[in-house]
């Protein structure tokens, strides 16, 4: 299905440049559609940052090594496209071990909440009141996401026609305000506060009282998918995800080059020619509308500006993948089998958050490494091949890229994100690492340069920059569709189609829904 070598044309109704799981979306509709769609894709692979790899020699687990859970990918796309997706809902929401006068807790909450959830609230915090705050919390979320998930498959609505769908104040707290202040005003317990903010912190390097509220953005987006905001399991892994799409976007009669690195773009009034090479010849290829699945900033550097280090995104977490001989005891007693099944949240206190913040933000790795730990393979086991412990994956917070501008620093973070797991541990998770075939550890750590290296994704940004709004300010000129979907570049027929675009971000296949729709809404 994919070749490594020219296309069988020479010109296209559109041009895809990038084969991530948002250009193969794209690719999808477009060809469903009728329309001649060329994918063009640098690597050996589709799918970008949601694949699957065999990263430990001698095991032949297939780790989803960069994404690794679906929350924000509509129902509605699933079914539009045919897709045969499993994704399952993991049986802890989160677990959150704690050390209080040296004594170790942990904060459980359960998916869905129930007795354990409010009795394991009242043992942290000595009353109901933080878990009455928590249901209020999320049930004011709930009726956000009502409101502003159905529209995330139509034209971009305007922030006043959802504001005026929900309580006025409910949408200063959220949408105004930096998210420091509900969490202060709503929460007193320090770890509460930290459970809480940890979602506007994905990838997004912010203090809590941001003014620029990316933090609030953040936060919207990882609790509005699907309307639940639930964070499910791709059985078989990311890569199970980007073959189903694969398979969608080739069965529809899509082209999909893979090992066809773009040079550059030349847009011009009716269309654009895109430049490839494939290891050992150029090639070029003509596109009435060309989609770029590369982040925005990259884009610019294939229309042939210099690149700009000013504007260059800059990615802040540390991805580590491990594979376990067996899941480690854990100080609180907890079965390991629930504490691992979720979002295990590690120094993520509130206070710890901002002290994190303030220490990378003068160039520091945090001493305390905010991060969370979720195994796989305890709600999926089909990744494993003939692997018989389980996997482990760590995403760190608050390490932006410049901190690895000193190689010293990766080891560093390392370290300290294992002391955060490890001080919670009846025995170091060192110790229950599986060896590789020539008997190395299986630990695997991505700093964003290594992102940047693998996928080209600018500064190792997961989200190819930072997230914006999922509507239109009300004074924003929506008159062409690419404008009305959230996907212009300023160039005619040069559409963004990846996480770039507005409610791109994430393994969500809007970016390439919404570049799809624009494409048929301008012909
Ligand atoms: C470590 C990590 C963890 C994450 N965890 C999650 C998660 O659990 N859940 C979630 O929803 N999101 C997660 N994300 C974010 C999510 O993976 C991305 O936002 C999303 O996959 C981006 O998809 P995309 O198709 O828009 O772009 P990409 O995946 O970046 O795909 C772009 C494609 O373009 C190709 N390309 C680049 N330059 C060229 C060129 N010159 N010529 C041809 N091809 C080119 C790239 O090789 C790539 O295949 C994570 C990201 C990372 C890095």
């Amino acid at each position: 299905m994919e070749s490594a070598s020219g296309a069988s044309r020479s010109s296209y109704d559109v041009v895809v440049v990038g084969g991530g799981h948002n250009g193969l979306v794209a690719a999808a509709y477009l060809a469903r559609a009728g329309l001649s769609t060329l994918v063009l894709e640098r690597l050996p692979a589709t799918g970008g940052a949601a694949v699957s790899k065999l990263a430990f020699s001698g095991h032949d687990a297939r780790l989803s090594r960069y994404s690794y859970l679906v929350s924000l990918m509509p129902q509605q796309l699933v079914e539009d496209l045919g897709l045969s997706l499993d994704l399952r809902s993991r049986i802890t929401a989160s677990f959150t071990p704690y050390l209080r006068d040296g004594q170790p807790g942990g904060l459980l909450a359960e998916r869905p909440e129930g007795d354990a959830t409010r009795a394991s609230f009242r043992q942290l915090t000595g009353s109901d009141e933080e878990y009455d705050a928590w249901l209020r919390l999320y049930g004011d979320v709930d009726k956000l996401a009502a409101v502003i998930s159905p529209t995330l498959l139509s034209p971009l609505p305007k922030e006043s026609d959802l504001a005026s769908q929900v309580d006025a104040d409910l949408w200063r707290e959220f949408v105004k305000e930096p998210l420091g202040a509900l969490v202060e005003r709503r929460f007193r317990d320090d770890t509460v506060r930290g459970v809480v903010a940890t979602d506007a912190l994905i990838g997004t390097f912010a203090d809590l009282h941001d003014t620029s509220l990316v933090q609030n953005r953040c936060f919207l987006y990882h609790l509005i998918g699907n309307g639940t905001g639930e964070w499910r399991v791709p059985v078989g892994g990311m890569g199970a995800v980007t073959d189903a799409l694969l398979r969608a976007a080739t069965q529809a009669g899509a082209e999909v080059r893979t090992g066809a690195g773009v040079s550059g773009i030349a847009m011009a009034r009716d269309g654009g020619e895109v430049t490839w090479h494939d290891g050992s010849t150029t090639h070029s290829a003509v596109g009435q509308h060309v989609l770029a699945n590369v982040a925005p900033w990259v884009l610019r550097i294939l229309l042939g500006e210099e690149p700009d280090t000013e504007t260059k995104p800059s990615g802040s977490q540390l991805k580590i993948n491990f594979l376990l001989d067996r899941l480690p005891a854990l100080k609180s007693g907890i079965d390991p089998e629930v504490a691992f099944a979720g979002t295990l949240h590690l120094s993520e206190d509130y206070t710890q958050l901002q002290t994190a913040y303030a220490e990378a933000a003068a160039g520091r790795v945090p001493s305390e490494m905010p991060g969370e730990v979720y195994c796989h393979s305890l709600t999926d086991r089909s990744i494993l091949g003939s692997f018989e412990g389980h996997t482990l994956t760590y995403f760190g917070l608050h390490t932006p890229a410049e901190l690895f501008d000193d190689p010293a620093s990766k080891s560093l973070a390392v370290d300290r994100a294992l002391d955060s797991i490890n001080q919670h541990l009846l025995e170091p998770l060192q110790a229950c690492l599986a060896r590789d075939a020539d008997g190395n550890p299986c630990i695997e750590a991505k700093t964003p340069q290594d992102i940047e290296a693998d996928l080209a994704m600018p500064g190792g940004h997961i989200f190819h920059g930072d997230l914006e709004w999922p509507w239109a300010s009300n004074r924003a000129r929506l008159e062409t569709p690419a404008q009305q979907w959230g996907v212009a570049t300023g160039i005619d027929r040069l559409l963004l189609c990846g996480s770039g675009a507005r409610r791109g971000g994430a393994v969500s296949g809007l970016g390439g829904h919404n570049a799809a729709q624009a494409v048929l809404a301008s012909l």
